[in-house]
C-alpha cells in the first residue's frame, strides 16, 4: 500500500476526540481508519472555534456564499483550548498510538516501516494562542510544534485572515501586522512550517516577500476552477512554484466545486482534476494532499481516511504516473517540511 501523507485534519477538536486510538463511529479520522487507508503521516490541526459556552459545536455552514465574518476570539480562551487540544496529541504519543514527527528522520522511518504508528506533525490552525510577544511560541515548539498558520479566517493580532466568500478573489483586506511578520521570521528560525492556507492575498505577498519559503498552503483548491476566496490564484499557484513550495489538494466540496453547493454527491474526480489543474500549471513537484478531514464536508464517494486509496486511484485515472503519485502521496510534503525543519 502506497504511504499517505495529509497535510490538514481537525480531528483533535472531534466531539469524541477521546476515541482516536481505539476508532470512532463517526467523523473521518481515527488511527483504525488511518492504518487502513495507507495514510502513514498526517498534519494534525489545533483549532480554537468560537467559544460556545460548554454546548457542543455548531454545525459549520456549508455553502460558502451563506458564511458570515468570524469576529475575532479572545486570546487567554485560545490559549486554554489550544493547550487542551494540544495535550490530546501528547497523550496519544505517550501512550503510544502516534509518534510527533518533529524532524524528517520522524517521518522517513513510518514511510518505511508499516508497522510503527503513524506519525503525527502538531498544527497551530490561527495563531490566538500565542501572545504577540512570542513567548508561548518557544513552549509549542518545545511541545513539538512543526506547522503554524499565522491566521484562521478571522482577524488575530498577527494578521487579517480571509472571510469564507464565494464568488470571490482572495484579496480581501490587510494582511499580516507588525507582529505577524515577526511571528513569521521567528517561525523560519526555530524551523515551524509557515501554512498560507487561511490568510488573505496580501498575507499571502507579506510571508513571500519576507523570504519565508518554500510557500505552502496545506488545505486548499484551484481559484481558476472554483472562484472561492479560499483558493488560490494562478498567480499565487506560480508564487508557490517559484519559491520551491507546495499546495495540499483539499477534499471539501465547498472550495472545490464551481458552484459552491455543500453537495455530499460530488465525485472524487473533482478533487483529482484541482490536483490536475495545478500540476499542469506549477508542476506535480508542488502538488500534495491536505483533506480537511473532520473540518469539512468531504464526497461521500471517499467517506473518510480509510478512502484515500480511491482518491488515489482518481489521480491514476487523470493521467499521474507511479513515480508523481509517489511525489504527491508523499516525496513532495517530506521535501517541503524538510526545507523548513532543516533536520
Ligand atoms: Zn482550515
Amino acid at each position: 500500500m502506497r504511504p499517505v501523507f495529509d497535510g490538514h485534519n481537525d480531528a483533535l477538536i472531534a466531539d469524541d476526540h477521546d476515541r482516536l486510538a481505539s476508532g470512532r463511529s463517526g467523523g473521518h479520522v481515527d488511527l483504525p481508519r488511518m492504518r487502513a487507508g495507507g495514510v502513514r503521516a498526517a498534519i494534525f490541526a489545533v483549532f480554537t472555534p468560537p467559544p460556545t459556552d460548554g454546548q457542543r459545536l455548531p454545525p459549520r455552514p456549508e455553502r460558502l456564499t451563506d458564511v458570515p465574518l468570524a469576529d475575532p476570539i479572545d486570546p487567554r480562551y485560545a490559549a486554554q483550548f489550544a493547550t487542551r487540544a494540544a495535550g490530546r496529541l501528547a497523550a496519544l504519543e505517550r501512550a503510544g498510538a502516534v509518534t510527533i514527527a518533529r524532524r524528517l528522520a520522524d517521518l522517513d522511518a513510518v514511510h518505511d516501516d508499516p508497522e510503527l504508528p503513524p506519525a503525527a506533525i502538531l498544527h497551530l490552525e490561527g495563531a490566538e494562542a500565542i501572545d504577540p510577544e512570542l513567548e508561548a511560541l518557544e513552549l509549542w515548539y518545545a511541545a513539538g510544534l512543526r506547522s503554524l498558520g499565522p491566521v484562521w479566517s478571522r482577524p488575530t493580532a498577527f494578521g487579517h485572515g480571509v472571510p469564507f466568500r464565494a464568488p470571490s478573489s482572495p484579496d480581501t483586506g490587510p494582511g499580516l501586522t507588525e507582529a505577524g511578520k515577526r511571528l513569521v521570521a521567528r517561525c523560519a528560525q526555530l524551523g515551524i512550517l509557515v501554512d498560507l492556507s487561511h490568510l488573505n492575498e496580501a498575507g499571502f505577498w507579506d510571508v513571500a516577500q519576507l523570504g519565508a519559503r518554500p510557500l505552502v498552503a496545506s488545505h486548499t483548491a484551484a481559484h481558476t476552477l472554483a472562484p472561492a476566496s479560499r483558493n488560490l490564484t494562478d498567480r499565487q499557484l506560480d508564487a508557490v512554484r517559484d519559491s520551491g513550495g507546495l499546495v495540499g489538494i483539499v477534499y471539501a466540496v465547498g472550495f472545490l466545486r464551481a458552484d459552491f453547493e455543500p453537495d455530499r454527491d460530488t465525485p472524487v474526480e473533482l478533487i483529482a482534476r484541482h490536483a490536475a489543474y495545478v500540476a499542469e500549471r506549477i508542476g506535480p513537484e508542488h502538488v500534495g494532499l491536505g483533506s480537511d478531514f473532520d473540518g469539512a464536508l468531504i464526497p461521500d464517494e471517499l467517506g473518510d481516511i480509510a478512502g484515500v486509496p480511491r482518491l488515489l486511484d482518481a489521480l491514476a485515472a487523470v493521467g499521474f504516473s507511479d513515480r508523481e503519485l509517489d511525489a504527491i502521496a508523499w516525496d513532495n510534503w517530506r521535501r517541503v517540511l524538510g526545507d523548513w525543519w532543516r533536520s
